[in-house]
């Protein structure tokens, strides 16, 4: 990740959800399938919940490391909110502990060894109308650790007709799930390999969490979400992985749930790989076509396969370049040419920045976003 805002350090110590006592001042988290049972004075896995005293509090709260606007398409999402601006957030720490994560700077490290600033959540939507953003966004670290300031941020937004945006690794349990995810209006799920092999050696996690959470997203939910799948060569690059992994999601989640396909760089720990050819992404994206699914995008290159086309018909519907939505012939979530309805979120809402009774101009001056 590029030019994330360096921000000034602050403390805050806010108790957290999703947890339990056990016996000799141990709690039990159960934010995320790791289930950690935290000794007094210690951190779980993700370094932003600590037990202080016998009760567990997330550092992360009020607390991020990293704020930025982006355009919607980098997160990435292609069916939400076509050429918008999405406010976006992180903290320190992750639940995940994956060797080429490109975002190791701030995912990789302990609360205070990054630089935050206090935000409290009714600021968060009042910094995002200011920049002329349309929704927020819960990214570069995984924001299940911080869910509980997630959650109030989206109970700010709501105020102000602004949508909120997971962009998750889908590692959480089913008692946060609901929790979390009642409240935010799209995710991008992060489904990192089809094999159990390379989530365990590679992630530090399991493969099957992540499928149940897409399967809650589906069948219990009305959030809209797309699927990203980082292709990393000799790793998860096998063009039988992908089949499986293409109908897995035709079979379980449908053909229309978008499906993105993007390129590798070596970073972190792993420094040996190539980065992912073109080609690869090009037959991922063949073989899931073939598959069935309707929507099969890549990312990270400059490519054609960037676009949206009808199912249909065929028709173009919306070009892009990079980031960029150069056209949208959308009517109304519909092709103009044949009338085919495209699954997604296309309509913003009237941001009520009426509401504004206050601007946090001068409080974060300094941040220059
Ligand atoms: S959220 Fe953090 S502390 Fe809680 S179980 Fe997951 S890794 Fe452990």
């Amino acid at each position: 990740m590029t030019q994330l805002k360096v921000l000034q350090k602050t403390e805050t110590l806010h108790e957290a959800r999703w947890w339990e006592p056990e016996a000799n001042g141990r709690v039990h988290c159960y934010l995320c399938p790791r289930h950690c049972h935290i000794n007094p004075g210690q951190a779980g896995f993700c370094f932003i919940r600590i037990n202080e005293g016998g009760k567990l509090y997330s550092l992360g709260y009020g607390a991020p490391a990293a704020l930025q606007i982006d355009p919607i398409e980098k997160k990435p999402l292609n069916h939400f909110l076509p050429g918008t601006r999405v406010f976006s957030m992180g903290t320190a720490g992750c639940n995940m502990g994956c060797f080429f994560c490109q975002n190791w700077d701030i995912s990789k490290s302990r609360h205070d060894q990054v630089h935050s600033q206090h935000v409290p959540p009714e600021d968060v939507p009042l910094l995002a109308l200011q920049y002329g953003c349309d929704s927020l966004a819960f990214t570069y670290n995984e924001p299940t650790i911080w869910g509980e300031y997630v959650i109030d941020i989206c109970e700010a937004a709501k105020k102000f007709g602004l949508k909120t945006v997971m962009v998750s690794n889908g590692y959480i349990t089913r008692e946060a799930f609901r929790d979390i995810y009642d409240h935010v209006d799209a995710a991008n799920i992060d489904l990192k390999a089809f094999t159990e092999n390379f989530y365990g050696k590679i992630t530090l996690t399991h493969l099957q969490p992540v499928l149940e959470t897409l399967q809650w997203l589906k069948n219990e939910t009305n959030v809209w979400f797309e699927i990203t799948n980082l292709m990393i060569p000799t790793l998860n690059d096998d063009p039988a992985e992908t089949r499986k992994l293409a109908e897995w999601i035709l079979t379980h989640l449908g053909p229309d749930v978008p499906l993105h396909f993007t390129a590798f760089h070596p970073d972190f720990k792993l420094r040996d790989k190539p980065q992912t050819p073109p080609e690869t992404l090009h037959r991922a994206r063949q073989i899931a076509r073939e598959t069935g699914l309707h929507y099969v995008y890549e990312g990270n290159i400059y490519s054609d396969a960037a676009h949206t086309s009808c199912p249909s018909c065929g028709s173009l519907l919306i070009r892009r370049s990079w980031h960029d939505v150069t056209k949208n012939r959308l009517k109304h979530g519909r092709c103009p040419e044949c009338g085919t309805g495209i699954p997604g979120v296309w309509e913003k809402n009237a941001c009520d920045s009426t509401r504004l009774s206050r601007t946090p101009s001068e409080k974060y001056s300094h941040l220059n976003l």
